[in-house]
C-alpha cells in the first residue's frame, strides 16, 4: 500500500509519557527492538500534571528519587473544608515528592535508550492499518510523512488517544467520568507549608473535585483544579476566582499554564485487539478519587510490555493471545480502581456542610484512609459509631462506601 521503512520493529510504542517510557524500558531490557514515537517536540513538555507522586509508587516501580527531578519532599497534607477549617497531617518522614516531570521523563527516556530503545520526537502518528499480520503506521514529521511497520503497537498516547481507535478498539472517554484540569505553575507565592500538599474542597470551590497547591520549592508551586468535565463553568473560571481571594497567591507570577482532561473512570473492559495493547491514560488507568495517574500509567505500561513479550515468544500477536493483559490488569490494579470509582460516586454526594463536619470531626489519618480506601474494620466502627452517627445522611453515604465489596 505504501513504502514503509524496511525494518520491522517488534513493538512500536506511541507516546513517550510515563506509560510509554515504562513499557519501552521493559521491552528494551528484554533486548526487543522497540521504537517510541511522540508528537511533542520535547519529552515531558508541556506537562499536564501537578507532578505529585507518593512513596508507594517509588517502591512499587523500584524508582529511586533523584535530586534533579524529585524537587520537593512532601511530608503530609492539609485538607481545607468550604468554611476554611482544615485538617493537617505532617510526618517527620518523607511520604512522596513533587516532581519536575520534564526532567523525570527525560531520565526515564535516557535509561530506556541506554537499554536499547529508540525514541523519535515530533513524530505524530496519523494513521494505523493492518496488513499481512503487521501494523503500518503513517507518521507526520514536520511537513513530511514517514511510514513504519511493526508486529505490535502499545498505544500510550494519553487521554486524547486515537491510535487504538485507528485499530478498531474503542477507547473513547465518557463525559461523566472525565475531569477537566486547569493549572498554573506559579512563583513568588507564599502562605502555605512547602512540605505539604494542600487540597481545598467545596461545591463552590471546585464542583466534583478540588483545588490543589503542590509545592515545587522556592515559593513556586503547581496551583490547579480538577472538576467534572460537564460543569457549566470552566475549570479556569473556578481557579481564577479562588486565586483572586488568596492573599499569598493573588500577586504571584504565572510561569506555566497547563490544561488537560483526566479520565477518572469509565474503565475499558477490553484493552487489546489484534497487534494492539493500550496503557496509561489511553486505557483510562487513573485513580478515580484523586486523579493521579503517573504511577498507574507506569504500572500499566510495564504490564503491557510483559504481555507483548509473551506474544513475541509465542509469535502470536492476535487479540486472543494479548487479551490476557486485560484480565491481568483487572486482577492486579483495575479491580481496586473500580472500587474507588464507586467510592468517588458516593463521595460526590457530599454537601458543603458534610465537608465542614468531616473537617471538624475526623483526623487526617482517617481522612487519608478514607481517600485511599484503607480503613480497617475497627476504623470503620469508630468512625461510624463515634463520629458520623451525628449526621445520619453522611453516615449512610459513608457506610455504603466503606462496605462496598466490588470484586
Ligand atoms: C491538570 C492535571 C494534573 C495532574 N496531576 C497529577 C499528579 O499530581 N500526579 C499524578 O500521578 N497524576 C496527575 N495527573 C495525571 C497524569 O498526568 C497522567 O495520568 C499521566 O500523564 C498519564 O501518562 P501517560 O503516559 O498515559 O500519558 P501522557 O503523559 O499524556 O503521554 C501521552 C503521550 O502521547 C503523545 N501522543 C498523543 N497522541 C499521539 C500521536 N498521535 N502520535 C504520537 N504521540 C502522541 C503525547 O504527546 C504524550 O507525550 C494530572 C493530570 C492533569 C490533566
Amino acid at each position: 500500500m505504501f513504502d514503509a521503512e524496511k525494518k520491522i520493529w517488534e513493538v512500536i510504542i506511541v507516546g513517550a509519557g510515563p506509560a510509554g517510557l515504562a513499557a519501552a524500558t521493559e521491552m528494551a531490557k528484554a533486548k526487543t527492538s522497540v521504537l517510541v514515537l511522540d508528537r511533542k517536540q520535547e519529552i515531558g513538555c508541556p506537562k499536564r500534571c501537578a507532578e505529585g507522586l507518593g512513596n508507594g509508587w517509588f517502591k512499587r516501580l523500584k524508582l529511586k528519587p533523584k535530586k534533579e527531578w524529585a524537587v520537593q519532599e512532601i511530608k503530609g497534607a492539609q485538607l481545607y473544608s468550604p468554611n476554611g477549617k482544615s485538617v493537617k497531617m505532617k510526618k517527620k518522614k518523607v511520604l512522596g515528592y513533587v516532581l519536575e516531570r520534564k526532567m523525570f521523563e527525560k531520565d526515564l527516556a535516557i535509561n530506556a535508550v541506554k537499554l536499547g530503545a529508540k525514541i523519535l520526537m515530533k513524530h505524530q502518528v496519523v494513521n494505523a492499518t493492518r496488513e499481512n499480520g503487521l501494523v503500518k503506521l503513517e507518521v507526520e514529521v514536520n511537513d513530511s510523512k514517514k511510514y513504519f511497520q511493526t508486529k505490535m503497537i502499545i498505544a500510550c498516547d494519553g487521554i486524547d488517544s486515537k491510535v487504538a481507535r485507528m485499530l478498531g478498539l474503542n477507547t473513547k472517554n465518557n463525559l461523566k467520568d472525565t475531569d477537566a484540569g486547569y493549572q498554573y505553575e506559579m512563583t513568588g507565592i507564599t502562605g502555605y507549608d512547602e512540605n505539604l500538599l494542600h487540597l481545598y474542597f467545596g461545591t463552590d470551590v471546585a464542583p466534583r473535585g478540588y483545588i490543589w497547591i503542590f509545592p515545587k520549592r522556592n515559593k513556586t508551586a503547581n496551583v490547579g483544579i480538577g472538576i467534572g468535565a460537564y460543569e457549566e463553568k470552566t475549570a479556569k473560571y473556578y481557579l481564577d476566582k479562588w486565586i483572586a481571594n488568596q492573599e499569598g497567591l493573588k500577586n504571584g507570577s504565572i510561569i506555566e499554564v497547563n490544561a488537560g482532561g483526566i479520565p477518572v473512570g469509565g474503565f475499558l473492559d477490553k484493552m487489546t485487539a489484534d497487534n494492539l495493547l493500550v496503557a496509561g491514560d489511553a486505557g483510562h488507568m487513573v485513580d478515580p478519587i484523586h486523579g493521579g495517574g503517573i504511577g498507574i500509567a507506569m504500572e500499566g505500561g510495564k504490564l503491557a510490555a510483559k504481555h507483548a513479550l509473551t506474544a513475541i515468544k509465542k509469535k502470536d500477536y492476535s487479540d486472543k493471545q494479548l487479551n490476557a493483559y486485560t484480565k491481568d490488569w483487572f486482577s492486579s490494579r483495575g479491580k481496586e480502581l473500580m472500587r474507588r470509582l464507586k467510592g468517588r460516586h458516593l463521595l460526590e454526594q457530599l454537601s458543603n456542610d458534610d465537608f465542614n463536619y468531616l473537617a471538624e470531626s475526623i483526623t487526617m489519618d482517617e481522612a487519608l484512609k478514607i481517600g485511599n480506601g484503607t480503613l480497617t474494620a475497627k476504623d470503620k466502627v469508630v468512625l461510624g459509631t463515634k463520629k458520623l452517627i451525628k449526621r445520619p445522611g453522611l453516615l449512610k453515604i459513608m457506610m455504603k462506601y466503606f462496605n462496598d465489596k466490588t470484586e
